[in-house]
């Protein structure tokens, strides 16, 4: 299986070392391509390659939530996974979420095999 190519998306480059290393972790092949916020990623974003987006909520420039929305009014990256790992816990902030498309939520601190089971999910749904 080819690895996977996944958009990291968070201010904190400390945050995307460690999902890098998770995702290695859990037995993932992963070609990650990092992005430090919202416009930052929607440079990055190659929707010819790109096969998931993990990504952050609060971030300077363009935060989490605007950057999804781009993503899904995008014919070209609409069909992109998105997982939103995020210190918003609160029913409100994870119903806007998939509201904006989002297709699943991880509340950090989160674990290796928590993102595993996450991610199986979405990308059995793509
Ligand atoms: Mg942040």
């Amino acid at each position: 299986m080819a690895a996977l190519k996944v958009l990291i998306v968070d201010d904190s480059l400390v945050m995307r070392k460690l999902i890098v290393k998770s995702l290695k972790e859990v037995g993932f092949e992963v070609d990650p391509i990092e992005a430090s916020d919202g416009k930052d990623a929607l440079r990055k974003l190659d929707p010819k390659t790109v096969n998931l987006i993990i990504s952050d909520w609060n971030m300077p420039q363009m935060d989490g939530l605007s950057f999804v929305k781009k993503v899904r009014e995008n014919k070209d990256t609409k069909r992109i996974p998105i997982i939103m790992l995020t210190t918003e816990g609160s029913m409100a902030k994870f119903e806007e979420a998939l509201n904006s498309g989002v297709d699943d939520y991880i509340t950090k601190p989160f674990t290796p095999d928590k993102l595993k089971k996450k991610l199986e999910k979405v990308m059995g749904k793509s």
